[in-house]
């Protein structure tokens, strides 16, 4: 299958050709079809799974058959949880619609920065995504109106409702037209998802990718045992020995993060850290830095990770553990996506080892461990 064979139109295919997409990922070659045919749709499956790409093509395929409304009256609005997801869908909008004779204008719209910027350059804006908070302040200054938006989509619609988003979202539904296509992807099922899945959908069309298996398959996972007092000068050896040209590391409390990132930089590594106690806009321009491959070592907090899309990232380290199986899974699936191996080195100290059992048992999975006393870590 290739993606001329799923109904799309040149433009739209030079811009793939540009991205070096070679062929449809499986969420896309499902999905894109029925949307084309302006079904509903409900997507399961999580970032990474190439899902933006399999409603953002057809949605500008579709846009481009008619002409577009009033100034200021979105014509497809996707509702993301947070600014990063936001971004990043955006940039995949502005990629895909690159080539296309009517011209699409997408925006992104978020919390946490000044509103005014966003509200003047609102104007003529066809593809709107926005977090649902920013959203509403956005209706209210009438700087935007939903009034004739033709297609919806929710993504990540459980983290939306994880967030405690609900009675924004459904504010929002109020303010739609009745008659309209709906696309919901959630990377889990729940009775919440299934309250707004009932509401919002007809007759949808369910693609189902079931991905973290597979990812875990694909990632080679590794632990040392390690004392606390040598961790630091471990992961500088890693980093350092194994030539690891770009890695993520994971702490789990702010404060490692800024300490780890300080001792990296000390020693002659570049790294940055991202988590939620830095401003939006040095979140973003590390991220960029990062993906741009201007940094090597990013070190993350478990809730700046959430939704971070990186292209083929090839190592992840978690310096501390996360608290559930569920977030080192989420976690080393930072690694080991699409069609790239990855690989996911965990440092365990002597007070996480029943803990790191846990995860293993649940993750049904045994990890491979080496013991660390007799590398040399002097002068790492
Ligand atoms: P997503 O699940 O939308 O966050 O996409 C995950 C990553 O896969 C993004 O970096 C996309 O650029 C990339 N991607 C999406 N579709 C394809 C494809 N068909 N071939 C190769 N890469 C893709």
């Amino acid at each position: 299958m290739t993606f001329s064979d799923l109904g799309l139109s040149a433009p739209l295919l030079k811009a793939i050709h540009d991205l070096q997409y070679e062929k449809p990922y499986p969420v896309q070659e499902q999905a894109i079809p029925a949307l084309l045919k302006r079904r509903d749709l409900l997507g399961i499956s999580k970032t990474g799974s190439g899902k933006t790409a399999a409603y953002a093509l057809p949605i500008l395929e579709l846009l481009q058959q008619k002409r577009a409304t009033k100034d200021r009256h979105i014509r497809t609005l996707v509702m993301v949880p947070t600014r990063e997801l936001a971004v990043q869908v955006e940039e995949t909008f502005s990629m895909l619609s690159k080539h296309l004779p009517v011209k699409i204008k997408s925006m992104a719209v978020y919390g946490g920065v000044s509103i005014n910027p966003q509200m003047i350059n609102l104007h003529n804006t066809d593809v709107l995504i926005a977090t649902p908070g920013r959203l509403l302040d956005l209706v209210s200054n009438k700087a935007v109106h939903l009034s004739e938006t033709e297609i919806l989509v929710l993504d990540e619609a459980d983290k939306i409702l994880e967030l405690g988003f609900k009675d924004e979202m459904e504010k929002v539904f109020s303010l739609l037209p009745i008659k309209r296509q709906n696309i919901l992807f959630s990377a889990t099922l729940s009775n919440d998802t299934n309250d707004i899945q009932q509401h919002l959908l007809h007759d949808p069309v369910t693609v189902e990718i079931v991905e973290a298996e597979n990812n875990i398959e694909l990632i080679t996972q590794l632990a040392y045992h390690v004392t606390p007092e040598r961790k630091g000068p471990l992961l500088r050896y890693l980093i350092k020995n194994e030539n690891m040209e770009q890695v993520l590391v994971f702490t789990s409390a702010v404060r490692t993060a800024d300490n780890l990132t300080g001792k990296l930089i000390k020693n002659g590594v570049q790294a940055a850290s991202l988590h939620g106690h830095l401003s939006q806009t040095a979140r973003l321009e590390t991220l960029q830095r990062f993906k741009a491959g201007k940094l090597r070592v990013l070190v993350a907090s478990d809730l700046a990770s959430r939704g971070i899309d990186i292209q083929q990232l090839p190592v992840v380290i978690n310096y501390e553990l996360p608290r559930s199986p569920k977030d080192y899974i989420h976690r080393i699936g930072r690694t080991g996506r699409a069609d790239a191996p990855g690989k996911a080195i965990s440092l365990i100290c002597p007070e996480d080892q029943h803990h790191f059992g846990i995860i293993q048992k649940k993750m049904g999975k045994k990890v491979e461990t080496l013991e660390s006393d007799d590398i040399d870590l002097h002068g790492v």
